[in-house]
């Protein structure tokens, strides 16, 4: 198969990154690289989706590998795990080729974040403010390569997502559900909440998103949902002002510097210094401009506010403010590629101490797999689950639609992916935002 059929086949299957960003699949497939890298590491602790896929699904991933280095001409293939993700070993080390091997990562934080596992499975290093393809490196996680096989070999578009429900809930799980299936509804599919007050995270405990609309959809990039107390420091961390952060950053930063030398970008060679750019913050220092545009090369793994900092100041929610300016005022970062530091391997936070230092450790559960093709009455799926351009809806209200079926398109000039309908039913609303669908 030729590399521009693969890829138009992974577009019309709306195959879209499972990681999180939602970045279209046929984009990295239509890149050249030597190196197609599996990114494995699921690091966010709790996070119990890709290690038990790669388990269940071994020889779709390595299909999926195959077609990824056949569309991209790499010659070698990746795939980097955990080495505590025994089943998920086992399950692939007879499918290893020449050309495919497996990266034992170590158990820490940020290993899942890309640019780090490409530097601890590869020594290759990303400048900051570039992207994997640069150095010859295409990176795909685990549910998206499974999707790409299933998209190539068997025309089947992306309509499930699997996603673990765990932390104060009766029966920790992951599940794959019909995508637009609400979050009310896998909650109670894990018993509910066994707490009150609860507060939930769409993703991992480090990196996932507070939310309070428990009938949202599951989407293609949905790897999570966390239920904590709602005065859990998880929690409390969220929702506090920026106001506030700038105030007890004022009040309490002695610039330690402790948060930079923790930084995964910072410690790998870019210079994103957390600990200058909360001082330029608070001191209102502009004196070099480069502190503060390196902000945008900060991936928000939150190390300096969960982790780093010994008095509770978040340079992260700096960060994202300060990005969110920049990005609006279309500014970029170019700076250059640093030495990194020669500590830099043991800089890496062991996930057994993260556990502990953000308060997750009686949520660290087993959540095992369940996928028993159970069919929740009605879906809503939202038109832009991806990067890029949202799709265009092609069906009306009263339209019988199948599961499987193409609801919503994105003209091949734009970047972006259709959209297919995930159960059989009737369109019953078709919004800007979304197409609702009931059995
Ligand atoms: S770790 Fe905290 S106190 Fe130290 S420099 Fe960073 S923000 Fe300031
Ligand atoms: S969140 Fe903090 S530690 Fe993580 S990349 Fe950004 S500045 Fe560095």
């Amino acid at each position: 198969m030729q590399a521009h059929e693969i890829a138009e086949k992974i577009r019309n299957a709306g195959v879209v990154g499972s990681g999180g960003a939602g970045f279209p699949t046929y984009v990295k497939f239509s890149s050249k690289a030597d190196i197609f890298l599996v990114n494995g590491a699921e690091c966010e602790p709790m996070l119990k989706v890709d290690q038990q896929l790669m388990a269940k699904y071994p020889e779709l991933l390595i299909r999926g590998i195959e077609l990824g280095m056949t569309a991209t001409g790499a010659t070698e293939g990746v795939i980097c795990l955990k080495e505590k993700y025994k089943e998920a070993i086992a399950a692939l080390t007879p499918l290893l080729n020449d050309h495919i091997r497996i990266h034992i990562l170590k158990d820490v934080y940020p290993a899942g974040d890309e640019v780090i596992t490409i530097w601890m499975a590869t020594g290759r290093r990303v400048p900051p403010g570039a992207i994997p393809i640069s150095i010859g490196v295409v990176v795909n996680n685990p549910l998206t390569l499974i999707n790409v096989a299933r998209a190539v070999d068997e025309g089947m578009p992306v309509i499930t997502r699997t996603l673990t429900i765990s932390g104060a809930v009766h029966k920790p799980l992951t599940v794959t559900v019909p995508i637009g299936t609400s979050m009310a509804q896998v909650l109670a599919m894990a018993g509910g909440p066994t707490i009150a007050n609860p507060a939930y995270l769409n993703g991992g405990p480090m990196m996932g998103k507070l939310f309070d609309d428990i009938n949202a959809p599951v989407t293609k990039t949905t790897g999570g949902l966390l239920v904590f107390p709602a005065d859990h420091i998880l929690i409390k961390r969220r929702t506090i002002s920026l106001e506030h952060v700038i105030k007890v950053a004022k009040a309490t930063c002695d610039q330690c510097s402790l948060c930079t030398d923790l930084c995964p970008r910072h410690f790998i060679g870019h210079e994103l210094p957390p600990h200058l750019i909360v001082r330029s913050v608070i001191y209102d220092d502009t004196n070099k401009p480069s502190t503060l545009l390196s902000a945008l090369t900060c991936s928000e793994c939150a190390i300096c506010e969960a982790y780093a900092c010994p008095v509770d100041i978040s340079p992260m929610r700096l960060n994202v403010a300060i990005k969110e300016k920049l990005r609006a005022e279309s500014a970029r970062y170019e700076g250059e590629l640093y030495p990194a530091d020669p500590m830099a391997e043991h800089r890496l936070i062991p996930s057994t101490q993260l556990v502990g230092r953000i308060a997750v450790r009686p949520y660290v559960l087993d959540a095992p797999l369940i996928e028993d093709g159970w069919e929740p009455d009605s879906v809503t799926l939202p038109l832009s689950q991806h990067i890029g351009t949202p799709a265009k809806p092609i069906v009306s209200v009263g339209d019988r639609v199948r599961s499987g079926q193409l609801i919503a398109t994105v003209s091949p000039d734009d970047l972006g992916v259709p959209l297919h309908a995930s159960i059989n039913g009737h369109v019953t609303a078709v919004t800007a935002h979304a197409i609702s669908i009931s059995t």
